[in-house]
């Protein structure tokens, strides 16, 4: 008989609950007892979901902040800042601290997980969450099982202390694993913990255990895989059954990995063929559970169930232990559609979130067994998924009109840099911000109003203007050299844009947690995509009219458009893309018909897009530059900008030179180092770079002299006449009485180092 698993619910609760009690808890207006009480609700709540619609309910899924986090200190991993672990109190801090462990991105979702630091070798079994968990499950009459970061996946993600040389001098970094010897040395360290934390789990009468390990799909390395298999080769001596799930990709190697010695093996059958290849290609080994995650954990469509009742009869072929699955975590998915009641006309029908997708699994194990009310709903599944859907032929046609020309600009940089330096006659380090100024209480109010109906369109695009109006008075105020309109009107840099496209839709309810209480709204692209008419350009033609100085054009660029979107799936990404990018164009050759000079293309979600396995760089970078390059084809008197931040530019600084951008800003302020490293290895850049030198996410105000550091540091290794000044990214999250002085000091600091390097000031 097929089993049911499902895991990774969202644990925001129906109404952001979670979001609700973390952030009064933060604020003191709850005690910790009264959200811990919160909390308990939301966990049993889950367990009732699961419990109705599956035959294995998790435990332990739901963090206070990070499950990441909840495992270091789970093994003691309390970096010596915060000194003796004290609760929440210390859990917070390491969480969102003055000196809180570094926030990056969860493999390539907008999940961000906290870094473990593993300062020495001696860990111990601070905090066991699970067996709490377990416990308080199995006391409301759950018999849950615990779910817990595999071990490999822990210390792939973590940063331990290395020695490194820089400029000629030994200095002490938080490094990844990147070694044998390291990860071999931290493996050994922390078996013995995960040993003792499973034998107090089969004390308390534990019968099974899944570790989440989706560093597995990752280029992995022999020695990596020898780490794996001792790992597990350890864990499985303590007597309790352990199941081990991949999820993202398809895993690594997949004979060393069906060869664990363990009992349950979960795999991801909707990210890619591989898997599935593998599955038929090599068999899988009679004595193992097969987990086979074949409902899609990431996007919202609902599944063509006909299909994968076919896809369920071939793998019990392969493998008669057989539970189905998701394929990876709900929790990239909103709760439930239910409450969506203002989706464009049949797109309901064709959307299923977590809530959803737990109920597909059960329709599917009932009609596995014949129930014929299941049957039926498969049958209607099919019909509704296979409907074709918002097409525009328009836009069909222009896409597949598209030649070699469409990505390429008129002139070379050199060229365009020439007569853009004549238009534009910025002095030497030009400076400017990233575009967006502080969201006050008064404009977030004021769209609340609008959205509400309170106040009028009129009433709302009067506000924004006065807002505009002071942002330019500001910057004039202040001397900076290329003005931004301050993005008061936007809430969100892809939902914003989103609204105003065709063929991509926007929800009411839909959030989805990026890290600790902060949570967005993925817009939904279920159709052909286009522009019925200009996006951005009454705000950036007022802006512009209010002063002589350049006002950039600010658009969000077709990938980070699609890659925080959720997308359609019956055309490729590709197609997506350059939908996207032609409704993009329109935009800007608009904003250059009304007279403005420079333009930036935002692309922070650029990196994060990029597939797991090298291997399948090629084909993601090849389209999402020349998605970038199709809509940045502007004259060449127009200089194009873009941004990007969080990203780890060294791997991908080959790719990024190729967007063929003129100008582009991205975040150094924490790693400078490393990426001024990138420029001194990369021979021939040509481009002009702003090296954030203002840390946005910090309160405090830089100094002339923090800042000037970095601009010399950044003059070592890269001419002068490409080097601009600005923040390392838009400072909607600061209050004006930080941003100003701020500026200020920014400014000074540029005018300084132009009279130090005998510049026109
Ligand atoms: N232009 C955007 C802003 O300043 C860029 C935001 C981002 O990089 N995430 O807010
Ligand atoms: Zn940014």
């Amino acid at each position: 008989m097929v089993r049911t698993f499902a895991f990774g619910f969202p644990k925001l609760g129906e109404k952001r609950e979670f979001k609700r009690l973390l952030e009064n808890f933060w604020k003191g207006k709850l005690s910790e007892g009264e959200l811990l009480k919160g909390i308990e609700e939301l966990n049993l709540w889950r367990a009732s979901l699961y419990a109705q619609n599956g035959d294995l309910i998790p435990s332990n899924e739901l963090s206070l902040y990070d499950f990441m986090l909840d495992t270091a200190v789970m093994v003691g991993a309390i970096p010596s800042r915060f000194r003796e672990y004290n609760g929440l109190e210390t859990y917070f801090e390491m969480a969102r601290g003055k000196n809180a462990l570094e926030l990056t991105k969860w493999f390539n979702t907008n999940y961000h997980y906290l870094v473990p630091e593993l300062e020495g070798e001696s860990f111990k079994l601070l905090e066991n969450k699970p067996l709490k968990e377990y416990r308080f499950f199995r006391e409301k009459g759950y018999d849950t099982v615990p779910q817990i970061i595999g071990l490999y996946t822990f210390l792939k993600l973590s940063k331990a202390p290395k020695r490194v040389e820089e400029g000629g001098l030994p200095v002490v970094v938080l490094e990844k694993l990147d070694t044998k010897e390291r990860l071999e040395k931290f493996a050994q360290a922390l078996i013995p913990i995960y040993r003792e934390l499973l034998a107090s789990l089969r004390e308390a009468g534990v019968k099974r255990v899944h570790f989440d390990e989706p560093a597995l799909v990752m280029d992995t390395e022999d020695y990596e895989w020898e780490v794996v298999e001792e790992i597990y080769r350890e864990l499985s001596q303590v007597g309790i059954d352990i199941g081990v799930l991949t999820y993202y990709d398809s895993v690594s190697n997949y004979e060393r990995f069906v060869n664990l010695p363990v009992k349950a093996l979960h795999l991801d059958l909707v990210s890619n063929e591989e898997n599935l290849k593998n599955l038929k290609e090599k068999g899988f080994p009679k004595d193992k559970e097969l987990i086979a995650g074949i409902i899609n954990g990431r996007q919202p469509w609902r599944a063509n169930l006909k299909e994968k009742l076919g896809l369920i009869e071939e793998l019990l072929k392969i493998s008669e232990n057989l539970t189905i699955s998701n394929a990876s975590p709900l929790y990239h998915l909103p709760v439930s559609v239910e409450p969506e009641d203002e989706l464009p006309e049949g797109l309901k029908e064709r959307l299923a979130f977590a809530k959803e997708k737990l109920q597909e699994l059960k329709l599917l194990k009932e009609a596995l067994n014949g129930n014929s009310e299941a049957l039926k709903e498969v049958e209607e599944s099919e019909k509704v998924m296979t409907a074709v859907y918002a097409e525009n032929p328009e836009v069909r046609r222009r896409v597949a009109s598209l030649t070699e020309e469409d990505f390429r600009r008129k002139l070379p940089y050199k060229e365009r840099d020439k007569i853009q330096r004549e238009i534009l006659k910025l002095p030497l380090f030009p400076t400017t911000t990233i575009g967006s100024f502080p969201q006050t209480e008064d404009v977030r109010k004021m769209r609340t109003a609008y959205r509400t109906g309170k106040i009028s369109e009129e009433e709302y695009k009067k506000f924004i203007k006065e807002k505009i109006k002071y942002a330019i008075e500001v910057q004039e105020e202040i001397g900076l050299d290329v003005l931004v309109h301050g993005e008061f009107e936007r809430s969100d840099m892809v939902e914003y844009f989103a609204i105003k496209m065709d063929g991509i839709a926007t929800t009411k309810h839909g959030w989805v947690l990026s890290y600790g209480s902060r949570v967005y709204r993925p817009p939904i692209i279920y159709g052909d995509v286009s522009r019925p008419k200009p996006m951005t350009l009454e705000e950036i033609t007022y802006a512009q009219s209010l002063t002589s100085k350049p006002v950039k054009g600010m658009l969000t660029g077709p990938v980070t458009i699609l890659n925080w979107s959720y997308y359609r799936e019956d055309i490729p990404k590709r197609e997506i893309a350059y939908q996207i990018a032609l409704a993009l164009l329109d935009e800007v050759k608009d904003l250059e018909k009304a007279g403005i000079k420079v333009i930036q293309i935002d692309e922070p979600a650029f990196r994060e897009g990029a597939p797991l396995k090298k291997k399948d760089w090629e084909e993601y970078f090849d389209w999402a530059i020349k998605a970038f390059r199709l809509c940045s084809r502007a004259k060449p008197e127009t200089q194009i900008h873009t941004h990007m931040c969080y990203s780890e530019f060294n791997e991908i600084i080959e790719y990024i030179y190729e967007m063929d951008f003129d100008v582009i800003s991205i975040e150094a302020s924490r790693s400078k180092g490393e990426i001024i490293e990138v420029f001194e290895k990369f021979k021939g850049w040509d481009r002009q770079i702003g090296i954030g030198v203002y840390d946005i996410h910090s309160p405090a105000i830089p100094t002339k002299e923090e800042m000037k550091a970095i601009m010399e540091r950044a003059m070592r290794v890269l001419p002068k006449e490409l080097l601009w000044v600005n923040p390392d990214c838009g400072l909607k999250t600061r209050r004006w009485e930080e941003v100003i002085p701020a500026l200020k000091n920014m400014v000074d600091m540029a005018r300084e180092l132009r009279q130090e390097v005998g510049a026109k000031v």
